[in-house]
């Protein structure tokens, strides 16, 4: 075993045994590699250091409370993998070789998968980058597929409590033609000095909202968005946002328990309206939202007055979460067993 303080793990890197690396080269993917070494060695004029061909994935391997060691739909990833590698002209991962890649680096690094009931779990960073020569404005002819894992802690320091966040008018995370519905680089790029100023200003994230209009909320930092009210869960239906897997699933969890479930478009007015707010995302499952703060008219939206989390967005945590860990039957067939 490690000598990890498994309870006050940051959300950060910590360095593991091994990663996994693959090559497609001369119009094929290579077998996958395994490695110890932490740094790639690619060549400077790589067409994800220059022009953007650069793809991730984010997912969680669990230590259930049986012991077993469960991978959250795998396949989800891969699929949306594919669809960003098509996004910025990249060759698509297939998905076999994809969830092979996963399950792999996971019974590589078996020592880093945190116990069961120490609210952490074992992240997996799958990437994609073009890494053939390229001075020219085209896509690469190689790629590169890595994956490397690190044991995280909760994403964010509250934990499953209400979050401040601030919406910005002046900055948009990505433009309505644009790469908002792929897991590029380029979009945390654009949205890197919103979030840091809304740091700065004393929030955890921002809400970004639709970029043509500004009416319509779009997403919340590096997490979809979501409201609940009347016994209904509504997330946008927008074609700038990342489609969470995080979000599918709880929008099937609030159907299974009964609640309506609306994908479209949510104008800023009607954040008035939701009994329950919040953001959703691998990293911290759901993030209740305790207020949220216009930041050019000053308007304050506040929620969780009791300052606890909503019942129905502490419901879906549970489930979401009972199911990952094995506590709930995998009625959905979610889990991939390592
Ligand atoms: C990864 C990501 C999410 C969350 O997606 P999950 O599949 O639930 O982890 C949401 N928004 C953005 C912008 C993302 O990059």
């Amino acid at each position: 075993m490690s000598n990890i303080d498994w309870k006050s793990l940051p959300f950060g890197y910590l360095k593991t045994d091994y990663n996994l690396r693959c090559y497609f080269k001369n119009g094929q993917w290579g077998d996958l590699e395994v490695s110890a070494d932490e740094n790639l060695n690619i060549h400077m004029a790589s067409t994800c250091l220059h022009y953007g061909q650069e793809a991730f994935e984010g997912m969680k391997a669990f230590r259930g409370i049986d012991g077993k060691v469960r991978l959250f739909r795998p396949e989800e990833n891969g699929k949306r993998l594919e669809l960003s590698a098509n996004g910025v002209m990249m060759q698509p991962v297939p998905v076999e070789l994809f969830v092979e890649a996963c399950k792999k680096v996971v019974k590589l690094n078996e020592r880093f998968v945190p116990p069961y009931g120490e609210g952490a779990s074992l992240y997996l960073r799958p990437m994609l980058i073009g890494v053939g020569p390229q001075v020219g404005v085209k896509a690469s002819a190689e790629y590169m597929f890595a994956v490397f894992v690190t044991p995280v802690g909760p994403y964010f320091k509250e934990g499953f409590n209400p979050i401040k966040v601030q919406i910005v008018r002046d900055y948009d995370r990505a433009a309505p033609l644009g790469t908002g519905t792929f897991k590029v680089g380029g979009n945390y790029a654009a949205s890197l000095a919103a979030i840091d100023r809304g740091h700065k200003e004393g929030y955890s994230s921002v809400l970004f909202l639709d970029a043509k209009e500004k009416k319509y909320i779009d997403e919340a930092g590096p997490a979809n968005f979501f409201g609940i009210k009347n016994n209904t869960y509504v997330t946008p239906d927008s074609h700038t946002i990342l489609r969470s897997i995080t979000n599918m699933s709880l929008r099937e969890l609030a159907a299974d328990m009964g609640l309506k479930v609306e994908l479209r478009s949510i104008p800023i007015e009607e954040l008035d309206t939701f009994e329950e707010v919040g953001a959703c995302g691998t990293a911290a499952v759901i993030s209740p939202i305790g207020s949220i703060t216009d930041r050019e008219t000053g308007k304050v939206y506040e929620y969780c007055k009791d300052g606890k989390a909503g019942k129905i967005s502490t419901q879906l945590y549970e489930r979401l979460r009972a199911i990952q860990e094995g506590e709930m039957e995998d009625k959905f067939g979610w889990n991939v067993i390592v």
